[in-house]
């Protein structure tokens, strides 16, 4: 026993969730409306136990549990025995260990030591990176669009849904088109900003679906008309191209958001520094957990940019509190019909990421409690498991 918490085991379960209306493909990457559908979908959770009793956990709201659960298995094992308190270390290291594969697994390990943490010194992971905000302006984001009676079938409906949003307290309002067809997209940006404009800040996602960077110059030009507030991953180099941005953003006045498709602290940076883009994207999924998404974030900070967190959850949340260069926090992937898959019914004490979660102020709370301030509900997720693996 010691002060100092050593990592004895790291627990991983994988589990089933039902998600009403929602269907995802097999492996999980992708998701979509289907009224009717009730096939399980697959997710996981780990708890990092120390020789002092104090547990890190994490449950990642979102899908690709397969490939992600089987790269934190793997580096799980280089955390036992270790100094749970010395994320800084552990950071470095599993980037070493995942470059040849993408730096894939690092972010739920790195997340439960964060959490694991706050529970340590009593405190939560925002008070812990330095504490700026307990409330954050939200953006309800879309799922992709569909062609079914109820969805988001046509322009009018993402305008109605727009609506919808707005009445539940949302002031911000981003949408994920159907598949890239440049007319059908930019008459949904015209009708939405036709509706709210004048009331809601509008983004737009494409997601990488756009054919060509012509066409991304063209729809750029579309948001320049409709004031948008920014133009994010439009075209189908993925989001990732230097060159490509530098040369969309010559012929635009739209702030352009890129990097959500590249990994990590360095590589951001240097987009940034580039031109490329005109904000930083950050995911503590993704690009090496709460660590590594404070430090793009400080990147940012340093080059008087601002760093927009991608995708929602309690992670998310405590990130962006510490943050003060960061404008709007991402509820997705929301839908006028159907639950947000991205927000498990796993949590004690009524933390949600649905719809729903914002106050008339348009914001979300931050969990106060001490680490990622949240309870999960393991019993729940006992019943639900198919798989636990345990790493000692
Ligand atoms: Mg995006």
């Amino acid at each position: 026993m010691s002060d100092t918490p050593i990592i004895e085991r790291i627990e991983f379960t994988a589990f089933e969730v039902t998600i009403p209306d929602m269907s995802a493909d097999a492996a999980g990457f992708g998701i979509s409306y289907t009224p009717g559908a009730a096939k399980p979908q697959l997710r996981f959770g780990l708890r990092i136990h120390t020789d002092t009793g104090v547990v890190g956990e994490y449950v990642p709201g979102r899908g690709r549990a397969k490939v992600i659960m089987t790269a934190c298995e793997a580096l799980a094992h280089r955390l036992i025995g270790q100094p749970a308190l010395q994320r800084e270390k552990h950071y470095r290291s599993m980037r070493q260990l995942t470059k040849h594969i993408g730096e894939v697994g690092i972010g739920a390990l790195d997340i439960a030591l964060w959490d694991l943490a706050g529970k340590h010194y009593d405190a939560s992971v925002s008070e812990l990176l330095g504490g700026y905000r307990t409330r954050l302006p939200a953006y309800a984001s879309t799922i992709h669009g569909d062609r079914l009676p109820r969805g988001l079938s046509s322009p009018g409906a993402y305008a109605d849904f727009a609506e919808q949003c707005y009445e539940l307290g949302y002031r911000a309002y981003k949408m994920h088109g159907w598949h890239g067809d440049l007319a059908e997209e930019s008459a949904m940006i015209r009708e939405v900003a036709k509706r709210v404009g004048d009331r809601m800040v509008i983004m737009y996602d494409g997601s990488g679906h756009l054919k060509t960077l012509a066409d991304a110059i063209q729809l750029g030009k579309v948001c320049d008309e409709c004031g948008l507030y920014w133009l994010e991953d439009p075209y189908a180099d993925g989001g990732v191209s230097v060159r490509g941005h530098q040369v969309l953003k010559e012929f635009i006045n739209t702030p352009v958001l890129i990097t959500e498709h590249v990994r990590n602290l360095e590589t951001t940076t240097d987009m940034m520094v580039a031109g490329a883009t005109d904000f930083a994207r950050a995911d503590p999924d993704y690009d090496g957990g709460i660590t590594g998404c404070h430090k793009v974030a400080v990147a940012a900070e340093g080059l008087g940019m601002d760093c927009e967190v991608h995708s929602c959850g309690p992670a998310m949340r405590q990130l962006m509190a510490a943050c003060r260069n960061a404008n709007y926090y991402e509820v997705n992937l929301v839908h006028p019909d159907c639950p947000n898959a991205w927000s498990l019914p796993f949590y004690e004490g009524g933390y949600s990421d649905q719809l729903d979660c914002v106050g008339d102020d348009g914001c979300v709370d931050v969990p106060d409690a001490p680490g990622l301030g949240v309870t999960y509900d393991w019993v729940a997720i006992a019943k639900a498991a198919v798989e636990t693996r345990v790493v000692r």
